[in-house]
């Protein structure tokens, strides 16, 4: 079984000590840096990590920073992060929820309370793999992030038109509803925009095309419009 990588940012040697050390009685494959910076350096060589314990108070760039910085860049803005905060910084904590830390434990915790955290994290990191976004959705195994504007087929990347992604966007959102080309139209661009009936039926076609194996699922309702199959 391939062991979880947990990357432990702290400045404060026993902490770091203490956590690792609970870590790893509980199987998991352990990290540590005493900064920010250093957590980016070791990112940036290619380390992978399934988990982030981000202490907030940090010489250099703190906590918060990191966390911003870490969500700004794709390749690690999915990795989940609980911060450690004392008691008095419980202030900073919201801010750290809203750069993006998925969690936050408060020092001194139990080792329990500390593995629970993580367990409850990496469950609903694997739980959402490759959709961990919120506005990332997935349909009969295409996954199309909004954040990104990017459409996935397993390892295959789509490269669609705005107006493609947006009709895809919309026919993921609502499996089994049908849409007249009007309301597709409306959909795109408001009311008003002037695209033609025409222009959607092409769009759809192009759409399928690069949808491959997948293009069944856009089906045709005759004289009313478009839809996407509803899986059983
Ligand atoms: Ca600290």
């Amino acid at each position: 079984m391939i062991k979880e990588r947990i990357l432990i940012v702290e400045d404060e040697d026993s902490i770091a000590e203490l956590i690792a050390f609970n870590l790893k009685k509980n199987g998991y494959e352990t990290f540590r840096v005493d900064s920010g910076e250093r957590a980016f350096e070791l990112l940036n060589d290619g380390e992978k990590f399934d988990l982030i314990l981000l202490d907030l108070m940090l010489a250099g760039m703190d906590g918060l920073d990191f966390c911003k910085k870490l969500r700004q860049v794709k390749e690690y803005a999915n990795i989940p992060v609980i911060m450690l905060t004392a008691r008095s910084e419980e202030s900073d904590v919201v801010s750290g929820l809203e750069f993006g830390a998925n969690d936050y434990i408060t020092k001194p915790f139990s080792p329990r309370i500390l593995i629970a955290r993580i367990r409850a994290q990496l469950r609903k990191a694997t739980q959402t793999e490759d959709s961990t976004s919120q506005n990332s959705i997935e349909y009969a195994g295409i996954i199309l992030n909004r954040d990104f504007h990017e459409v996935s087929i397993g390892k295959n990347q789509l490269t669609l038109t705005a107006n493609e992604f947006s009709i895809l966007d919309l026919f993921m959102s609502s499996p089994g509803r049908v849409f007249s080309r009007d309301a597709i139209i409306v959909a795109l661009h408001g009311d008003g925009y002037p695209v033609t009936d025409r222009a959607i039926d092409v769009s759809i076609v192009n759409l399928r095309k690069k949808l491959a194996d997948k293009a069944s699922l856009i089906e045709t309702v005759r004289g009313v419009g478009y839809k996407m199959k509803k899986l059983a």
